[in-house]
């Protein structure tokens, strides 16, 4: 995603005679390129820098760091003898973090892991131990939300490709929030992506602050539905694995590196269904109760006849009834 200037045609023609198969379109304030080469993007994006282009950019997947989390170790497992075990067994690590839970930042025995995938790699999913514990390595799955750049304050990119020019949350200045002076209060604030004045740009209120499609939200609310349906058999991924890179959620102190974007998610007006943050496993609902049945009746059919017949039945009868079939299965 370039940031559009209205010098832009210099610049597209200029990429178009070095790499003829890209594409452009235009996006908000933003040109957004396409290139069916990903050998291509590194290029591109040394090129963008060298002109001093503001841009930020989603690089190849085969390229981005994969993160798992691990389970089963206990919850005072220092973070660090995670790493070290890890390393020994070949692994790359960037990064472990321990997760908390959202709301009250209790910890949980749940490891987030980032690892650097090389050709040499170990298959990480084929890990066996850890720590001499027997683990269990699973995706991680964020929670869903909207991702908002520590760096420029913009959304749905992370501050890790962020080459766009710095805003501060509070005053728009060239400079990260953690180093802004603005004694200015809350009420008085611009806001640095709508221009209104009395919230911050990071606010559910602003005007500019990314909608979640209703469609999106069908089918997550539908994955939910499943995996409550599956419940007993079935952990839920994505519950509350707290934002883990994304600093406010996660144990910062012991991470060893830095966060890049800051995940918000809404804790009013949620439009998000809510998994259960206290275990991790759905609350039983209605229709596991349903399913349970229903797999009780399959498992033994003869209790439906036993339903009819005493359903049938009156008074002392329908003990008979009873012990008959008892006798019977
Ligand atoms: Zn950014
Ligand atoms: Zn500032
Ligand atoms: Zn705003």
């Amino acid at each position: 995603m370039l940031k559009y200037e209205s010098t832009y045609s210099n610049l597209t023609a200029d990429l178009l005679s070095k790499y003829p198969d890209l594409t452009f379109k235009l996006a908000g304030d933003f040109l957004k390129i396409f290139s069916s080469n990903s050998d291509h993007y590194c290029q591109i994006t040394t090129y963008l820098t060298e002109k001093g282009q503001q841009y930020y950019d989603f690089p190849p997947l085969a390229s981005r760091p994969r993160k798992i989390v691990v389970k089963a170790l206990p919850i005072s497992t220092d973070i660090d003898d995670i790493k070290d075990e890890l390393t020994d067994q070949g692994f790359t690590v960037v990064k472990v973090a321990q997760l908390t839970k959202a709301k009250t930042k209790h910890k949980l025995p749940i490891f987030m892991v980032e690892l650097t995938i090389r050709p040499d790699s170990p298959d990480i999913f084929k890990l066996k131990t850890c720590c001499h514990l027997m683990v269990k390595i699973d995706t991680f799955n964020r929670r869903p939300g909207i991702t908002q750049c520590y760096n420029c304050n913009l959304f749905n990119h992370s501050s890790k490709y962020c080459h766009m020019r710095t805003r501060c949350l509070k005053c728009g200045q060239e400079h990260r929030i953690k180093n802004c002076d603005s004694k200015e209060k809350m009420e008085k604030l611009t806001c640095i992506n709508c221009k209104e004045v009395g919230h911050l740009a990071s606010s559910f209120s602003c005007s500019k602050y990314p909608q979640i499609k209703k469609k999106t939200e069908k089918v997550q609310n539908a994955n939910e539905n499943r995996n409550s349906f599956q419940a007993n058999k079935v952990t839920v991924k994505d519950f509350s694995y707290a934002d883990a890179l994304q600093g406010t959620n996660l144990i910062p102190k012991q991470s060893t590196s830095k966060s890049d974007t800051q995940t918000t998610t809404q804790s009013q007006n949620s439009p998000h269904p809510t998994a259960n943050e206290n275990t991790n496993e759905k609350p039983f609902g209605i229709m596991d109760a349903v399913f349970e049945i229903k797999k009780l009746f399959a498992d033994y059919p003869f209790l439906l006849e036993l339903g009819k017949q005493l359903r049938a039945a009156k008074g002392k009868d329908r003990k008979d009834v009873f012990y008959e079939h008892i006798i019977k299965n």
